[in-house]
C-alpha cells in the first residue's frame, strides 16, 4: 500500500509555524515511505475566507522545500483538491450516511438550538430530530424547510483507537454531541469533510495536531458506518511560546511569513521546526531536507508540548548563513543591506562578506554596519589599550605611518593592505596589534567593530581610509 498522506490548511492568509510543522512532518512521512503528499485547502469555512491566502499556502509549501505531489495548483487523481468545490461529494455522502443511521436532518430552527443553552453557556443538542418520522422529514424536505444534517453519536458507548504518538485514546461517546455534518449552506462542516476526503483521496496516514485527538472518535465511527477503513492517525504536540502560551500571533512571531522577513533563511526556520516535537536518534540539530527524510521516525515525536526556543532558531539560522555561499548570501541580503545607512556607499559585496559570518539573522545588518557612516568626533581615550600596548602617544607616531604605508598602496584589496602594515609593524619594532589596533579606532572611531583594520580599510576605500586617518591625526593634536 502506497503511503500518502495530506496537509489540509483552511486559507486564513498565513502560515502558523505549527501548520508549516505538520505539512514538514507530513512531508518527511510521506518521502521516507516513497509516498505522495498532498495538499488540500479546507475553506469551508467562507466566512472566514481571506484573499490570496491560497498562494501563502502555496508559496510557503514551496519556499520550506516540501513540494507537495498533488494541490489544487498542480491538479492530480483525486481533485478536486479545494473542499468548496467539493461540495456536491459532500451531499452524496451525508445522506447515505442518513441512511445507514449514521446521521440525520435536522430541521430545528436556529432559535430552538439556542433554547437548548445551559447555565454554563453550553448548547448540547437534544437529538429532537433524530425522532421524526419519515413522512415528517420527507414533507420537510419537500416544502424546502433549511435543514443541516447531524451526526448520530450513540448515547453510550466508548469511541477508541491507538494514535501513533499518544497511543490509546478512548472517549466516552456520552462526552460528544451530534455535531453538525452539513450546514444549511450545503456546504460540509471540517467534522464531515475531513473524513470523506481522506477516504476518497486515499489517505493512509492523518497527521494533524493534537487538538483533534480527542473528536477523532467522532471521525471514526463514521469510517465504521461507511464501511471504510480508518487510517492511522498521527496527532502532534502543540508547540507553546512558553510553559503555559501556545506560540500565537498574540505573543509575537508565530508565522512562517514573520521569520523570513526578520531575515530568517527558508532552510534553517524549517530546520528548526522539525525538531519541536521531534528528536533524530543521533540527536542531529542542523539537517538538510534529505537527511530528515532519511532519519524521521515516530518514535522521536514527543507528546509533550515543544517550547518554541528563539535563542535556538537564531543560532541555527546563523549555521546557515555562515555555510551560505558568498555570492548567495549577497542576493538575499539586499532587502536587509538596503535598510542600512551604508547601502550605495560601499561595495556591498565587501559589506555581506563582512558579516555573513558574524550575524545570525539579516535583520541585524543595519545596525552591525551603520556606525560606518556615523564616523566624526570620537574619545581618543579608544587608542588606549593595556593589551595590545597602545596609547595616544603611539597613534600619534602610528597613525601618520600607517597614513603613508596606505597613501603608497596602489592596489587597494585586503592582501594589499594587510601586508603592508604588518611590514610597517615589523619595520618599526611594533607589534602587529599595535599597529592594526590603532588604524582600527582612526578608521572607525569605534574599540569593537565586525573585522579589523585591514577590512574596514578596504571597505572604506582608499580615499575614505586616508580622510579618517587624518582627521585622527588631528583629533589627538587637539
Ligand atoms: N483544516 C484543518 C486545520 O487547519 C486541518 C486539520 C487536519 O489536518 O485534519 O486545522
Amino acid at each position: 500500500m502506497k503511503v500518502r498522506t495530506r496537509f489540509a490548511p483552511s486559507p486564513t492568509g498565513f502560515m502558523h509555524l505549527g501548520g508549516m510543522r505538520t505539512a514538514l512532518y507530513c512531508y518527511l512521512y510521506a518521502k521516507q515511505h516513497g509516498g505522495d503528499f498532498i495538499l488540500r485547502i479546507e475553506d469551508t469555512d467562507q466566512e472566514r475566507y481571506v484573499e490570496g491566502a491560497v498562494e501563502v499556502i502555496y508559496s510557503s509549501l514551496k519556499e520550506g522545500g516540501m513540494t507537495y505531489d498533488e494541490g489544487p495548483d498542480i491538479g492530480g487523481n483525486y481533485g478536486p483538491y479545494v473542499q468548496t468545490e467539493r461540495k456536491d461529494i459532500y451531499l452524496k455522502y451525508a445522506k447515505e450516511l442518513v441512511e445507514k443511521g449514521g446521521a440525520y436532518y435536522c430541521f430545528c430552527t436556529k432559535e430552538r438550538v439556542e433554547s437548548l443553552r445551559d447555565e454554563n453557556g453550553n448548547v448540547r443538542y437534544d437529538k429532537h430530530c433524530l425522532h421524526l418520522s419519515p413522512e415528517e422529514i420527507r414533507k420537510n424536505l419537500e416544502a424546502g424547510v433549511p435543514y443541516v444534517i447531524r451526526q448520530n453519536i450513540p448515547a453510550e458507548g466508548v469511541g477508541s483507537y491507538e494514535d501513533a504518538v499518544y497511543g490509546h485514546i478512548a472517549v466516552d461517546y456520552s462526552e460528544l454531541e451530534d455535531g453538525v455534518l452539513i450546514k444549511s449552506d450545503g456546504l460540509p462542516t471540517y467534522n464531515f469533510a475531513n473524513v470523506v476526503d481522506d477516504h476518497l483521496m486515499c489517505i493512509t496516514h492523518v497527521i494533524r495536531g493534537a487538538e483533534y485527538l480527542s473528536s477523532t472518535p467522532k471521525y471514526n465511527l463514521m469510517y465504521d458506518a461507511f464501511g471504510w477503513e480508518r487510517p492511522v492517525y498521527i496527532h502532534l504536540p502543540p508547540i507553546m511560546k512558553d510553559a503555559t502560551r501556545k506560540l500565537s500571533k498574540r505573543y509575537g512571531d508565530a508565522n512562517f511569513d514573520d521569520f523570513i522577513s526578520k531575515g530568517y533563511v527558508a532552510e534553517a526556520i524549517v530546520n528548526y521546526i522539525a525538531l519541536l516535537g521531534w528528536c533524530p536518534k543521533d540527536n542531529s540539530e542542523k539537517m538538510t531536507m534529505a537527511e530528515m527524510i532519511e532519519k524521521f521516525s515516530l518514535d522521536g515525536v514527543s507528546k509533550s508540548p515543544a517550547i518554541f526556543d528563539d535563542v535556538k532558531l537564531r543560532w541555527l539560522n546563523g549555521e546557515y548563513l555562515k555555510a551560505m555561499d558568498d555570492e548567495t548570501f549577497f542576493k538575499i541580503s539586499e532587502p536587509f543591506r538596503q535598510k542600512s545607512k551604508t547601502y550605495g556607499k560601499y561595495d556591498g559585496r565587501l559589506i555581506a562578506a563582512l558579516l555573513k559570518p558574524r550575524i545570525e539573522i539579516m535583520s541585524e545588518i543595519p545596525e552591525k554596519i551603520d556606525f560606518l557612516e556615523e564616523y566624526g568626533k570620537f574619545d581618543t581615550e579608544m587608542f588606549c589599550h593595556k593589551k595590545m600596548k597602545t596609547d595616544k602617544e603611539l597613534a600619534k607616531t602610528v597613525l601618520p605611518m600607517v597614513y603613508d604605508t596606505l597613501a603608497g598602496l596602489e592596489k587597494f584589496d585586503h592582501d594589499s593592505i594587510h601586508d603592508s602594515l604588518i611590514a610597517l609593524a615589523a619595520e618599526k619594532q611594533l607589534k602587529n596589534g599595535q599597529v592594526l589596533w590603532t588604524a582600527r579606532v582612526a578608521l572607525t572611531g569605534k574599540d569593537v567593530t565586525p573585522g579589523g583594520a585591514v577590512e574596514m580599510a578596504e571597505i572604506l576605500g582608499k580615499e575614505r581610509s586616508l580622510e579618517r586617518l587624518k582627521f585622527s591625526m588631528e583629533l589627538l593634536n587637539e
